[in-house]
């Protein structure tokens, strides 16, 4: 095709089209749609190669974005996808759940006034239809080393660490204690966000270019971290971050308060059938639900709830719309399937005898910033309010929880509990020459993409 400069004022941003409402609260289904080629080619010839590729600075993996937008456009889909893999090693996933209006998207030169390269919808077309067509990731070229690395953690951290291992020849075994591989993205991440039949393939590819599975393995209690060192060449530790932040407030212990992540995940286990764990799910049916807190997190609580025909679904937090820290397309979703938002709001007690009644909620006003540039709230005196409701669910996010065994093999953490890891020699190593980690265990909570980056940089150490 030729190039035309100028097809984004003929043309505007279109995104895949997205079910209605009226079905998509009824059903887990992903709510986006998929382009067919026409429409992929005529969304990608929008970039107008600025010369000055911002959307890949944002990026972090630094994806070639405008060249494989330049190889969708002309239709050459087999090489767009393995120019995306260059540099992804899930790029169907990261197109699904990428904040892109914070990333890529968010710098794409467009987006002053054009309206941004749908880039995610594009990702996700080209590695989607270059699988259904038959095209897979090329790993005949790897030459086999007698290396051996075990990677802890079936996340996406470990997952793409395991990627780039086995692009380098090396014999790959990834440990998880969960029946099924993703870590967050199937045990976390609800499938009207990324199905979880996309997890599975991506699992598939990876056991096709070599990497073995050990799941229901938990390193430390049926495995222990010494058979690993003594066993392999190297170790990458990718088991993310899982203390439930709490309020600290009276009454986030009466009967009908829950966590966001047991109710995702026993809503997960009963839509994957794992067997012997559909008597763990938690139903929101008819509950006047009030979800507590911002981010994603909050956010696929309240969908899912909704999506469990919950009678209400209130969500409130404490700062405002504009200081929200999750992706602005699925508060939006969330606005769009029925969920009510209250913004400056914060819990001072979760009421009730027996069960839940209601939250005490106090109005709040931002103030000067943090040290990460957000405003803080604070409370506004005698503006205390009551929201009735039978059912909480706290949604605050997620603090590390390093395994007691890391300080035996010498693997150090700070304060937080994150895991401390070097930039020199060898990026994502820590204090034990063996042993690499990477993902929220070292950053903190994040997203699949840092923790891809992670793990690939990781195994290129
Ligand atoms: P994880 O995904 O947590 O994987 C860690 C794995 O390690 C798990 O499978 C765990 O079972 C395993 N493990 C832990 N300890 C052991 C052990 N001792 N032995 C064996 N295995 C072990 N990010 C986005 O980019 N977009 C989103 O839309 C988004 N939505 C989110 C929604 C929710 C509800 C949550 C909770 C997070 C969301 N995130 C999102 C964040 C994202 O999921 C995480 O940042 C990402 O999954 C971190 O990857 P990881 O590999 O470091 O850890
Ligand atoms: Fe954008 Fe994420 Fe894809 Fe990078 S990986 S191009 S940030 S959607």
């Amino acid at each position: 095709m030729a190039d035309n400069n100028f097809q984004f004022l003929e043309l505007p941003r279109q995104n895949p089209v997205k079910t209605e409402v009226v079905i998509r609260r009824r059903n887990y289904n992903e709510i986006y749609g998929q382009y067919d080629p026409e429409q992929a080619g005529r969304q990608a010839g929008r970039c107008i190669d600025c010369g000055n590729p911002y959307c890949e600075w944002k990026c972090p993996v630094h994806n070639y974005i405008p060249n494989w937008l330049k190889l969708v456009r002309d239709n050459k889909l087999f090489a767009a996808a393995e120019l995306c893999h260059q540099t992804n090693s899930m790029p169907e996933i990261c197109g699904r759940i990428c904040p892109q209006d914070r990333l890529c998207e968010g710098s794409c030169t467009l987006n002053d006034g054009f309206g941004a390269i749908t880039i995610g919808s594009i990702e996700k077309y080209i590695t989607d239809k270059a699988l259904d067509a038959g095209w897979r990731p090329d790993f005949s070229a790897v030459t086999e080393s007698d290396k051996k690395a075990a990677v802890v953690g079936a996340g996406p951290a470990g997952l793409a660490c395991a990627n780039i291992l086995r692009r380098h020849g090396v014999q790959t075994t990834v440990y998880d204690c969960y029946p099924e591989v993703g870590g967050l993205l199937t045990f976390g991440i609800p499938p009207f966000k990324l199905e979880k039949r996309i997890v599975l393939r991506r699992r598939a590819l990876l056991e096709e270019a070599g990497v073995r599975f050990q799941l229901n393995c938990s390193v430390g209690e049926d495995l222990g971290m010494r058979e690993l060192i003594d066993e392999y060449d190297a170790i990458f530790l990718g088991m993310g971050t899982y203390t439930e932040m709490q309020g600290g407030f009276p009454g986030e212990d009466l009967p009908g308060v829950y966590q966001a992540l047991p109710f995702l995940i026993s809503n997960i286990h009963r839509q994957m059938e794992f067997s012997g764990r559909r008597r763990d799910f938690i139903s929101m049916r008819e509950r006047r639900v009030i979800v507590l807190g911002g981010g994603d997190t909050a956010m696929d609580c309240s969908r899912t709830a909704i999506r469990q025909q919950a009678s209400s679904v209130h969500c409130a937090y404490r700062r405002d719309e504009e200081n929200m820290p999750g992706s602005r397309r699925e508060v939006r979703n969330a606005k769009e399937e029925g969920v009510h938002f209250h913004f400056n709001v914060q819990p001072l007690e979760i009421l009730g005898d027996q069960k839940v009644e209601g939250v005490r909620f106090i109005k709040t006003r931002l103030k000067k910033t943090d040290r990460r540039g957000r405003q803080m709230p604070e409370p506004v005196p005698g503006s205390e309010f009551v929201m009735e409701g039978n059912c909480v669910i706290i949604a605050f996010g997620f603090r590390p929880n390093p395994a007691k065994w890391f300080s035996d093999f010498n693997v150090k953490t700070d304060r937080q509990g994150k895991v401390l890891v070097n930039r020199k020699p060898y990026a994502f190593q820590t204090d034990n020459p063996k042993v690499f980690a990477g993902g929220d265990m070292v950053r903190g909570s994040d997203l699949v993409v840092t923790a891809v980056d992670e793990g690939q940089r990781a195994a290129a150490s």
